[in-house]
This record gives structure tokens, C-alpha cells and sequence, in this order.
């Protein structure tokens, strides 16, 4: 009924997608519009150097190393109810989006390219809801009704 990529390791989750034959079933399922929530490294695998099922290019570790790791409250569009507390853990942001690319939330982002003020951190592409942050950690299920009612 819909789909989960979760966090982890991108390039474990990689190398276990082409071991098992999954990117071609993976990519037909994201275009035939089955729902999906994708977070973190499973937002990574949606992009233009990965999966290609849809058009955004990640930064992966955008915020820095592991002790860079951080959480903060955002709005995000399309959640009522108040601020997503959003842990991010060695996150990836989105650096380019397609016109298909809704761009849901943002946050701070100082330094990384000269006159960037803000890192687009959560998207949503036809049924596909993507995060860089982990919902879950925080006990936020808001992000998985978005994406599968
Ligand atoms: N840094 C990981 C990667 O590049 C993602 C981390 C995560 O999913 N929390 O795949």
C-alpha cells in the first residue's frame, strides 16, 4: 500500500538495492504513484545520482559530521497542528529541485555557499513525501499521515 525508505547508510542501502534487483521495481512502484514517506538516507536514494525516482540532487552530510547532528522545531507545509520536532543525523539537504518539487520546509543554512540562507530539508513530489530529517525519532507520525493518509 506504500512505501517506507527509511534512514541508514545510502551507500549500504545502495549496494543492497542492486545486490537484490530492487532499483527497477523501486522506480516503477515511485512512478506509478505509490505513496511514499523516503527520510534521510531514503531521500538520498530518491535522487538524480541514485534511484532517479525523483527530481531533487542531494547533499549528503550537509550539516557536517556525526557531532554536527542536531534537532530543531519546523513549520512545515501541509502539517497542521504546530511545529515538526525534526532530529537531523548526518543529514543530507536538497541542493536542486525540479518544477515537479514541492518545497515543504526549510532551515537556517550559514556559510556552506556564499548568499544561501536556507536549506530546503523536506519535499513532496507527486505521492512522495521526503524528508531529511527523522520524523520518527521524536515520535512524529504527522510526516506518515502526510504521505499515506
Ligand atoms: N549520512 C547518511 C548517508 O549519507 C544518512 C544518515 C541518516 O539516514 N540518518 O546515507
Amino acid at each position: 500500500d506504500g512505501l517506507v525508505l527509511p534512514g541508514g547508510e545510502s551507500t549500504t542501502m545502495t549496494l543492497g538495492i542492486a545486490r537484490e534487483g530492487l532499483g527497477d521495481p523501486l522506480r516503477d512502484a515511485i512512478a506509478g504513484g505509490l505513496p511514499t514517506l523516503a527520510t534521510c538516507a531514503g531521500l538520498i536514494l530518491l535522487d538524480d545520482d541514485h534511484l532517479g525516482a525523483v527530481d531533487v540532487h542531494c547533499e549528503r552530510n550537509a550539516f557536517g559530521a556525526q557531532l554536527h547532528s542536531f534537532e530543531s522545531d519546523l513549520t512545515v507545509d501541509g502539517v497542521a497542528g504546530g511545529t515538526v520536532h525534526a532530529v537531523f543525523i548526518r543529514a543530507p539537504r536538497v541542493t536542486r529541485h525540479g518544477d515537479s518539487v514541492e518545497v515543504l520546509a526549510t532551515v537556517p543554512h550559514e556559510g556552506i555557499e556564499a548568499g544561501e540562507a536556507e536549506s530546503v530539508v523536506a519535499i513532496r513530489s507527486g505521492a512522495v513525501i521526503g524528508t531529511s530529517f527523522h520524523p520518527e525519532q521524536a515520535g512524529e507520525s504527522r510526516l506518515h499521515v502526510l504521505a499515506f493518509g
